[in-house]
């Protein structure tokens, strides 16, 4: 269970001497119950206060960073069940699956794609984030030489899967500085892979049939030194992936089993169709998910699941506010202002370049509510209107004072005309409208000319 502050604070010394970093215990107090402070910084806790306060304010789900650097991913530090609850806060790193039986071509090939293939969408670039690496020759020779030349190209994290500590030992000494994770510590070698995974400072992914056994394993494990701990429920379905996965989720997040509390492995190219596995791994708890490498169209659709699951569902997708150009407008180009919910902004935007009509597009800060909500929420004003075409030095970029505003937003019009100075035209309510109106309000009136045939 969860311990409040002030439960906190009557197990500390109350000596106040700020030895922890805090200006008094009940702040430590207050740091520790909010999970921004380690148990470990009062030296004057006794072993047995220390370890219950670790268990009570650790998060439920530790966190794990996989690689270093600009591609570190962090996963778990979830805390809750269900993303209305909250939100997830921390997505599933995907990585391809490459074999040391591969030539090394090949294997270039797959970490090239993890390295430079990215999808712009809605404002973020999505990307897969690295390569887990397998020993399917059982020789550590060939291991060891397939992880370098990942190591060659890599700069992303990765995982070493093989069941020989003298493979992955063959493998570790390959990487350098850079720790990936190992795969996979069981029953059977926990007693060699867990001191390996110390030794190299890795994280280790455990895996264990029954989750009374799983929990068992990473607690072996993390009694061998062993910090960051991944869990594998070994599931031989998806079916029964999705039963333990929910279940370690569960109990971690009630903590009624704190030995459940790390993120969980899933290695998608296990099952048919992977395609299934992926979803249902994004969508029920993985930290870590491997797949194949996989085509475009499965790859986008992987990012995208990944990227809308993982979006806070109390806030709107937004646009960076800025003055955007669409085609390749000039200074008799229309201007057109709108809100930064992003659905908006592609929704006009498709629209936009269909007419073929050049334009700015000046998109105001209104926190990613839509127009309608916006315009009476009171978030698209005047005030903001004439804030944006200054900060984004409209005025400079065009040689006329028109301004088009959206349908909605039509009430405001007189008082941004009064406030910026510029003539307002009202756009169309529906953003379908909108290439019909630029042409009868721009183009016929001879103020700008249509791009291309
Ligand atoms: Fe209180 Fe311990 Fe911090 Fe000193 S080090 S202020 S005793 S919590």
């Amino acid at each position: 269970m969860a311990l409040k502050a002030l439960d906190i604070y009557k197990m500390l010394p109350k000596k106040n001497c700020k030895e922890c970093g805090f200006p008094t215990c009940l702040t430590f107090a207050m740091k520790l119950a909010a999970g921004k402070a380690d148990a470990d910084a009062c030296p004057y806790l006794d072993d047995a206060t220390k370890a219950l306060l670790h268990g009570a304010t650790r998060p439920p789900i530790q966190l794990v960073k996989l690689g270093v650097g600009e591609r570190q991913v962090p996963v778990g530090d979830e805390i809750v069940l269900f993303r209305h609850e909250k939100a997830f806060y921390h997505p599933p790193a995907i990585l391809f699956s490459v074999s040391d039986l591969w030539d090394r071509d090949r294997i270039v090939a797959a970490a090239e794609r993890v390295m430079t293939e990215t999808f712009p969408r809605v404002g973020e670039n999505l990307r897969f984030n690295g390569l887990a690496v397998r020993n399917d020759s059982g020789s550590a020779e060939a291991f060891g030489k397939a992880v370098g030349v990942v190591e060659e190209v890599a700069e992303f994290p990765e995982v070493l899967v093989s069941a020989s500590a003298g493979a992955l030992e063959a493998g570790l000494a390959r990487c350098g500085n850079y720790r990936p994770v190992i795969h996979a510590a069981t029953t059977a070698n926990h007693a060699q892979i867990a001191p390996l995974a110390k030794r190299f400072g890795c994280s280790l992914v455990v895996r264990a049939g029954g989750l009374a056994e799983l929990a068992g394993l990473a607690k072996a494990c993390a009694d061998l030194g062993v910090r960051d701990l991944v869990l594998d429920p070994g599931a031989s379905t998806l079916g029964e992936f999705l039963a333990s996965s929910t279940e370690i989720r569960r109990r971690a997040i009630d903590r009624s089993d704190p030995d459940l509390g790390h993120p969980v492995y899933l290695d998608a190219t296990g099952f048919a169709p992977e395609e299934a596995a992926i979803v249902t791994g994004i969508l029920k708890y993985a930290g870590i998910i491997v797949t194949s490498v996989l085509p475009q169209g499965t790859a986008k659709m992987a990012l995208t699941l990944r990227q809308n699951i993982y979006t806070d569902p109390q806030k709107p997708i937004q646009m960076t506010p800025g003055l955007y150009r669409v085609g390749e407008p000039g200074p008799d180009s229309p201007v057109l202002a709108t809100v930064n919910f992003s659905l908006t902004y592609f929704t006009l935007l498709g629209y936009l370049e269909a007419s073929r009509i050049p334009c700015h597009l000046l998109i105001v800060d209104t926190e990613g509510f839509s127009v309608l909500t916006a315009v009476a929420a009171g978030k698209f004003s005047e005030r903001l209107v004439k804030d944006s075409l200054d900060r984004f030095q409209v005025a400079g970029q065009v040689n006329h004072r028109s301004l088009v505003i959206p349908g909605y937003a039509a009430p405001l019009s007189g008082r941004i005309e009064e406030v910026t100075g510029w003539k307002v035209l009202v756009g169309p309510r529906d953003a379908a409208d909108i290439g019909e109106f630029l042409e009868k309000e721009w183009v016929e009136k001879g103020r700008a000319i249509r791009a291309g045939p």
